[in-house]
């Protein structure tokens, strides 16, 4: 396809682009309340001449442009997370408000925006007639923001719908990334003996083990190793919250729970954190305990229920595969210049996508990792062009390579 086309129509549609993200700022939807903004979106995603649009059985939102044989999908959560405390924004943070280059509000950056360029992006290759290799897939996901990557498992375990190439469109501040570290949360559960706290040596202390373990999960942290090509750098766990309880104030406690946070490099994987976790515990003398992990199980707004235990696996891919590659070219295309190529630092679908089931991916998108979760978020008209034009351009550029 033209580079020249796409850029002058990304222009053209620029507040096009722009007034769609306020208008889905302006709409609330969070993980498992998404029904409203996902109707607005199949609005939009008819307007911009989407063919095949419909909703999947956990709610997220599919639409295409294009029949070729391969598939090549966009992806766009688009729940957020709530407002934390109105008294920090300046501006009400549904309030859309575009101002200044800059659109306002929850969701701008994390990640709708990267919602509202997808939807230019398929206008822009509709309007150029894109008869390509692929058949080019935007898909509007759920509960990400909850538990990331549950909408792809569904999507791919359960739909059956497998993409032969992913681009995220979180916030990359218009970077291409190609990975970024996989995490898990892990239960201790520990048991002691109660018995009266006027004679602690006939018990054997829940808490005490607690605290030998809760040192021996610092001990671990320092001795985990980054990935070989340093890429993603090193695995962390950290303790997260410790719970104590026994029969009484007066009483030897009998129970403990440790939680822990662990982000995985690469070469990591829950069996392995587990494994380790129970290695360090065993050594610091703890006994008579238990390591597992939660699973997320909250229905759908569209009611099903799809479980998953809190397990993100890490993902990347080399920055010589022909998805990045192709990423570089058609950026290089439009504008004139290679794009800096670097990894997340938070967890995006891609664990699913790319981590689980091992679907190449790319993120590139638009507006700050910075400005995910926090009050005042913002997003730049800027990036919203640049991310709708590079979409565009991407198909025609992978089908030389892939
Ligand atoms: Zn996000």
């Amino acid at each position: 396809m033209d580079s020249a086309k796409i850029l002058a129509k990304a222009k053209e549609y620029r507040d096009y682009t722009a007034r769609n993200l306020s208008e889905m700022i302006k709409v609330p939807g969070f993980s498992t309340t998404e029904k409203e903004r996902v109707l607005l979106l199949k609005k939009l995603c008819a307007e911009a001449g989407m063919e095949d649009i419909h909703v999947d059985g956990l709610g997220s939102l599919l639409g295409r442009v294009g029949k070729g044989k391969k598939k090549l999908v966009f992806d766009a959560h688009i729940d957020t997370v709530g407002v934390g405390d109105p008294a920090q924004w300046k501006t009400p943070p549904h309030s859309g408000i575009i101002k200044d280059g800059l659109v306002y509000g929850r969701g701008s950056s994390d990640q709708l925006g990267g919602a509202a360029s997808m939807i230019t992006a398929a206008r822009i290759l509709k309007e150029l007639a894109y008869e390509g290799d692929f058949t080019v897939w935007f898909a509007f996901t759920v509960i990400e923001e909850d538990c990331d990557g549950l909408c792809w498992k569904y999507l791919i375990e359960e739909e059956k719908f497998v993409p032969d190439f992913a681009v995220s469109t979180e916030p990359t501040s218009c970077r291409l990334y190609r990975g970024h570290r996989g995490r898990m949360e892990i239960q201790i559960d520990i048991k002691g003996v109660s018995c009266h706290g006027s004679a602690p040596e006939r018990g054997d202390s829940a808490a005490y083990k607690a605290a030998r373990a809760a040192l021996a999960i610092e001990k671990l942290n320092t001795e985990l190793k980054p990935d070989d090509d340093g890429f993603l750098g090193k695995g962390t766990i950290t303790v997260s919250q410790i719970k104590v309880q026994g029969p009484s104030q007066c009483a030897v406690p009998d129970q403990a729970m440790l939680y822990c946070d662990r982000r995985l490099t690469w070469g990591e994987n829950d069996a392995i954190a587990i494994a380790q976790v129970e290695k360090a515990l065993t050594e610091a003398g703890v006994n008579n305990f238990t390591v597992k992990m939660l699973e997320y199980a909250q229905p759908a707004y569209t009611g099903t229920l799809y479980r998953q235990e809190l397990y993100f696996p890490t993902w990347k891919i080399k920055a010589d595969h022909p998805l990045v590659r192709s990423g570089v070219e058609a950026y290089g295309d439009l504008f004139g210049k290679p794009p800096v190529v670097d990894k997340w630092t938070f967890s995006t679908n891609c664990v699913a996508i790319c981590g689980r089931h091992q679907i190449p991916c790319i993120g590139f998108g638009p507006g700050d990792e910075s400005q995910a979760h926090a009050p005042n978020e913002i997003n730049r008209i800027d990036d919203l062009e640049i991310c709708a034009a590079f979409y565009a351009a991407l198909p025609g550029r992978l089908e030389k390579r892939a």
